[in-house]
């Protein structure tokens, strides 16, 4: 599985997480969960993408699934051999699913996700960024990002009273949004459990 040494070329890892963080800034501006995701083949970037959940109503818009259209749209070929992908956060279950399908041979992310308790596809190799301070700039992003949501709570549940409810629904129906983040409670999280510590008070 190990056999590609050649690609723990760090500098080159380094260079392309950056390129996936370029990404991530444009989710932000869109304010959608700042996630980049980039492919690489033969050194050289083939698709780039960010997180468009929001802004396309697609619970399959992650950075990774549009970059893995994207690659194989322009080579013309699904199988995306010999091909790795970067993300700025570790690529979530059905990702790394669709992943191994397109048989990208390695992950490369920046930081880690909540919900990593899934058996992972054999056939890709995945590893975290060999840079605590790159590792430190994916996480902070997204971690400012709910930081940002959460403070911008009020504003936003009266601006967008349908769609918020809309969306409170969906996300009770999925659970949270925790794995989003490497163990920080963004907003939603936090709201359930302030309700709940609200009423273990109040049965007492
Ligand atoms: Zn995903």
């Amino acid at each position: 599985m190990r056999k590609n040494t050649k690609t723990t070329n760090v500098k080159s890892d380094l260079f392309f997480i950056k390129e996936a963080l370029k990404e991530a800034k444009k989710s932000l501006k869109k304010s959608e969960v700042p996630i980049g995701s980039v492919i690489v083949n033969k050194g050289k970037i083939i698709s780039k993408a960010h997180n468009l959940m929001e802004t396309l109503n697609d619970a399959t818009a992650h950075a990774e699934i549009i970059a893995i259209r994207k690659a194989s749209k322009k080579t013309n070929n699904w199988r995306l051999n010999n091909s790795i992908i970067y993300s700025t956060i570790e690529p979530c279950k059905m990702c790394y699913s669709v992943i191994e399908k397109s048989r990208i041979e390695r992950v490369v992310y920046g930081c880690a996700s909540l919900e990593n308790n899934f058996v992972k596809p054999q056939a890709v190799n995945s590893q975290i960024i060999n840079s605590p301070e790159l590792e430190k700039v994916c996480r902070n992003i997204i971690q400012d990002f709910f930081i940002q949501t959460r403070t911008k709570g009020v504003e936003m549940t009266v601006k967008t009273k349908k769609s918020s409810k809309e969306k409170r629904n969906a996300d009770r129906r999925k659970g949270s949004d925790k794995r989003w983040i490497g163990g920080n409670s963004p907003s939603f999280d936090r709201r359930k459990s302030d309700r709940r510590m609200g009423e273990r008070r109040e049965k007492k």
